[in-house]
């Protein structure tokens, strides 16, 4: 028998309906055998999520306010999800314990961790797998770090003598019993840790899409999925902002080598997307796995004669950057140029003071600022080894008239990344998709 971990988002488990699909997708395979809860999400658009009440709830407790209508609401919500699925469960002492807790003062970190707790127990009921609290297995050091190897050897040792068990996401304890969250999200790093620790054959991520598309929906009309990417890939999609699962709240099964599934629990049908750590080249795709933009950014270009030959200017430009607290995205060079590719929010307010130095330091023949920048990213472990890939990406932007003002193509080789006005960034978006994806119907 294999053995597959499945983390569920709150969207999953917002309320009765969707609690149903996650039973039938759980006992549908017999492998899944950890299950790791979030806390109920959204119903609708306008609707609150429980860990966002609960934290309410803290905040009005801290000002010694009243919060029994805030509570009121996050027991209701629990209370018509345990009447829904008939289970014969009383939450209600649970519930009155944790709202004395937080009067008495808990912390946020434990007040937020009750989300996950309630949805933990209720979900094991429904299932009929054990419930084992993520304080007892998932372990941060007296500093608040996350202690990986005590946990991995915590979790290998108490999940044997359990074969099926639900396991709430987003939190774990410090070495003196105290409740510490994860950041926002969190429960996917508990899904990852909890997969590494059993050794899985694969980390499942249930959410409401069917995993990461070639484009942003809201620029490209019904893009192709993605049905497998590298987490290499995945990490230059998502810092161009492509969103989903974040690369770092999946470290601890990248590290071990597991793969991760994304699934939308809605639609279970759906292929959705894997992760893997490499994988064949892509040819469906006409050589790309996908393309990003992201708006917001400035360019210093700078040029002087013979800057190939000067010892340090290099070195020195960028302690300019340094000194000021700035980080640079990219630094695409010629022979006698160099230009810097800064976010716009890295800047604010310090471009002339840099331009200043820059002149100052460094003597250039030029330097030159082009603002209202874009950067659009296609990425693909299918372009290293497939030619044409960059006449067809700077055809189709020509094609549409979209001036190129920088290009960078990454010592990886599984990205080239394009600056643009930000007002052509959908155009541009657009124009690659088409190139490569229609090219290959
Ligand atoms: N419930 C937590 C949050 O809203 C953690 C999670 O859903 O992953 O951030």
């Amino acid at each position: 028998m294999g053995v597959i971990v499945a983390k569920f988002g709150g969207t999953s488990l917002s309320c009765v309906e969707q609690f149903c699909k996650v039973r039938d997708i759980v006992l549908n395979d017999a492998n899944r055998r950890y299950v790791i809860p979030s806390a109920p999400g959204k119903r609708h658009r306008d609707d609150a999520k429980i860990t966002d009440l609960l934290y309410l709830c803290h905040e009005r407790a801290k000002q010694a306010l009243a919060f029994d209508d805030i509570f009121e609401a996050i027991t209701q919500r629990y209370m018509d999800i345990v009447r829904g699925l008939n289970l014969d469960l009383d939450l209600e002492p649970v519930l009155k314990n944790i709202k004395s807790r937080i009067r008495e003062g808990a912390s946020a970190d434990y007040t937020a961790s009750r989300g996950e707790y309630l949805n933990g127990i209720i979900l094991a009921k429904l299932l009929g797998y054990d419930f084992i609290d993520a304080a007892d297995i998932i372990f941060f050091d007296s500093q608040g770090m996350f202690d990986s190897e005590r946990t991995n050897e915590e979790i290998g040792r108490r999940l044997q003598h359990h074969e099926r068990a639900v396991i709430p996401g987003f939190y774990g304890s410090m070495p003196d019993g105290r409740i510490k969250t994860f950041p926002r999200g969190g429960s996917d790093i508990t899904g990852a840790i909890v997969a590494r620790g059993v050794n899985a054959d694969v980390y499942e991520n249930w959410t409401d899409v069917s995993g990461f598309m070639m484009a942003d929906p809201r620029i490209v009309s019904n893009p192709k999925p993605i049905r497998k990417i590298t987490y290499r890939e995945l990490r230059e999609l998502a810092y161009m902002g492509a969103g989903v699962l974040h690369e770092d709240s999946i470290f601890p099964v990248k590290k071990a080598g597991i793969p991760v599934h994304i699934k939308n629990t809605n639609v279970p049908t759906d292929p959705g997307t894997i992760i893997v750590n490499e994988a064949e080249p892509v040819c469906c795709t006409g050589g790309i796995t996908g393309v990003a933009g992201k708006k917001g950014f400035t360019v210093i270009a700078i040029e002087k004669t013979f800057m190939n030959n000067e010892l340090g200017f290099g070195r020195r430009l960028l302690s300019i950057l340094e000194s000021n607290g700035i980080s640079f995205e990219h630094m695409p060079s010629g022979i006698d140029t160099i230009s810097l590719v800064i976010a716009d929010s890295q800047l604010d307010g310090k471009l002339e003071k840099v331009l200043a130095e820059i002149k100052e330091q460094l003597k250039p023949d030029s330097v030159e600022v082009y603002s209202n920048m874009a950067l659009i990213a296609t990425v693909g472990r299918g372009m290293a080894r497939t030619p044409g890939i960059a006449a067809k990406l700077f055809t189709a932007l020509g094609n549409k008239g979209i001036n190129v003002r920088m290009i960078d193509q990454g010592s990886s080789e599984i990205n080239i990344i394009v600056g643009i006005e930000n007002d052509d960034m959908e155009e541009a978006v657009r124009a690659i998709y088409y190139a490569f994806v229609d090219d290959c119907k």
